[in-house]
């Protein structure tokens, strides 16, 4: 590749607990880029607008929330979120905001709203991007796009021994459940639906080591 490779655009999307995330961090670690996790974007404005007594289903309360937010992230791992200046790293992470942020995910002016703010943090490159919609909204013109993907069975086993590290509770079934529910809402909604997009390459992260999910990127790359 003749591009600088400090400025290379990786976008990658694919369903709740196919291992975005650790890989997204790991490949941005190890070639010295910048993590932008949309995801907790989402997640940050669900928070707010839970705070403030809105229901996920007031699109029009919850889009306009973001002319006053600021949401913004730190170094690290994990990688501090802030909302309007207050650290809500771990408060974005509970089941109830991920339900939340699924549900205002579906509404058109809250997308607008939330692409705007992270194409302007794409657009300096440098940057592994991860979401639903990554490869086909925000950064449709990234110079690699991957769909990361595993089993339904898989996923859920994941975000168990999540929650459990969390010292949270959480039976199999109802991980389950939820995260078919937020599958199923993803690749449902009108706009911007979870999809593969035409020129991404699909990777399966199932039963895969981490690095081995890596080596794979890297190659491709
Ligand atoms: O990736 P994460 O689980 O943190 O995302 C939280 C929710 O935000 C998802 O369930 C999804 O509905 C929504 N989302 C989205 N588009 C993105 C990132 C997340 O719709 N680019």
């Amino acid at each position: 590749m003749s591009k600088d490779l400090k400025k290379i655009v990786v976008a990658i999307d694919g369903p709740a607990g196919a291992g975005k995330s650790t890989v997204s961090k790991a490949l941005a670690k190890d070639l010295g880029l910048s993590y932008l996790d949309t995801g907790a974007m989402y997640r940050s404005l669900a928070l707010k607008a839970q705070r403030l007594g809105l229901v996920g289903a007031d699109e029009e309360g919850v889009a306009s929330l973001m002319s006053t937010t600021s949401i913004t992230f730190g170094t690290g791992d994990p990688q501090p979120v802030f909302l309007d200046g207050e650290e809500v790293t771990a408060d974005i992470r509970t089941a109830e905001v991920s339900e939340f942020a699924s549900a205002i995910s579906a509404h058109s002016s809250v997308r607008r709203a939330l692409v705007a703010r992270q194409q302007d943090l794409v657009a300096t490159g440098g940057v592994i991007l991860e979401g639903r919609d990554a490869t086909t909204v925000i950064a449709p013109n990234a110079d690699l796009k991957i769909y990361l993907t595993a089993s339904l069975e898989e996923r859920a086993r994941r975000r168990r021994i999540e929650f459990e590290q969390k010292g949270e509770t959480g039976d199999f079934e109802t991980v389950r459940q939820q995260i078919e529910n937020r599958d199923h809402r993803d690749i449902t909604r009108n706009d911007s639906p979870l999809r593969v997009a035409e020129d991404a390459v699909i990777v399966e992260s199932g039963g895969v080591p981490v690095d081995q999910v890596i080596a794979r990127i890297k190659e491709l790359l």
